[in-house]
């Protein structure tokens, strides 16, 4: 039997008593896809020498998990163009999580799978905003609709637990054969759908007001066609869901109209060490090279800064922050 995991007395709860125990890692802040809501025509990516190392990163996770952080998600950017990504999850599948996952764009999902399945890396959020292909393609600016298809089938066939991001445009991929296709698709798989709301972040801000289409909106669309029975979700959860009768499962993340902060449980960790309180700080507090009581002094502060309230909007641009 190996040894006890060192974890702390100490657990991270804010000043608005929420127990925080989610990171997200941002693994670098690049991109294989131009999505129009997410990626700014003037780039501008971070210095490769800029990230934290596989073994930095694992070893900043670790110490976090002995304060009581049990669930990590992998993000980015787009995760897996890291080329020490398997090193990475390696190291951290060596941690007590009782969740580790990973959110991706799915271009490269597929090589990645057989990998995965020795891993605890059971968790897998895809982003598909279109099951029409020339919609997808227009949205994320690349032609590789099969490929993301094909990898979230895939995924699910070998038992990953999968769940479909789809962040909903008004009048890109709102369209009532749009939501219907997705209707189909979660009945048809069993595999989750969730539709995002358009956040204010980074370059969405200035298209906003043109493609934002509220979660309430939607489901008063879909529930002329469909009978939707709400499911029971966990306090931190943030995404509600529904039941569809003839199976399958559609959830709503709806970050401007019902915003979930006053029970977030997150922090953020980003590609060049930074610890963020909040998706919606551009700032972060860096926790590289940190240790004992430097590193917990700093965890304090940084929890201190979690807002409870949503701020309404961040310029810096999504893929820099990490989804
Ligand atoms: N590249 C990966 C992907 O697309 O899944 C991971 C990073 S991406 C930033 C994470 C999620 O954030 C994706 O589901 C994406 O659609 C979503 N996203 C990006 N910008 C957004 C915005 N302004 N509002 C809502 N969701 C957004
Ligand atoms: Fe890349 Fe994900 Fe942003 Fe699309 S949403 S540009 S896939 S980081």
């Amino acid at each position: 039997m190996g040894r006890p995991f060192p974890y702390s007395n100490f657990k991270l709860v804010d000043g608005h008593n929420r127990l925080i125990h989610k990171l997200r890692i941002s693994l670098l802040d690049s991109c294989n896809m131009n999505c129009l809501y997410c990626m700014p025509a003037e780039k501008e990516f971070m210095a490769k020498k800029s990230w934290v190392s596989a073994e930095e990163l694992c070893e900043i996770s670790s110490k976090l998990v002995v304060y009581g952080i049990d669930e990590i998600r992998l993000t980015g950017g787009e995760p897996l163009l890291r080329p020490d990504f398997r090193a990475i999850v390696k190291r951290l599948d060596q941690l007590p999580l009782s969740k580790f996952g990973l959110t991706t764009n799915g271009i490269h999902l597929e090589r990645e799978l057989d990998f995965l399945k020795d891993t605890s890396l059971r968790y897998l959020n895809i982003s598909l905003d279109s099951l029409n292909k020339e919609n997808f393609e227009k949205i994320t600016q690349t032609n590789t609709f099969s490929r993301v298809y094909h990898s979230i089938v895939k995924a699910h066939s070998m038992g990953f637990k999968v769940k479909v991001n789809a962040v909903l445009l008004r009048g890109m991929n709102d369209t009532e054969d749009e939501l219907s296709k997705f209707v189909e698709f979660t009945q048809k798989t069993g595999i989750e759908v969730r539709f995002l709301e358009l956040m204010r972040i980074g370059v969405a801000n200035n298209y906003f007001e043109k493609y934002f289409i509220s979660a309430g909106e939607v489901i008063d669309r879909l529930k002329l066609k469909n009978r939707l029975e709400e499911k029971e979700m966990p306090k931190d959860s943030t995404s509600f869901n529904f039941y569809l009768p003839k199976g399958g499962e559609i959830g709503f993340i709806a970050s401007e109209s019902r915003p979930f902060c006053g029970h977030c449980s997150r922090l953020r960790l980003g590609a060049d060490g930074a610890l963020r309180p909040c998706l919606f700080m551009d700032h972060g507090v860096s926790l590289r090279g940190l240790k004992g009581e430097d590193f917990l002094k700093t965890l304090k502060q940084t929890i201190k800064l979690k807002p409870h309230d949503r701020i309404k909007a961040v310029n810096q641009a999504m893929h820099q922050i990490g989804g």
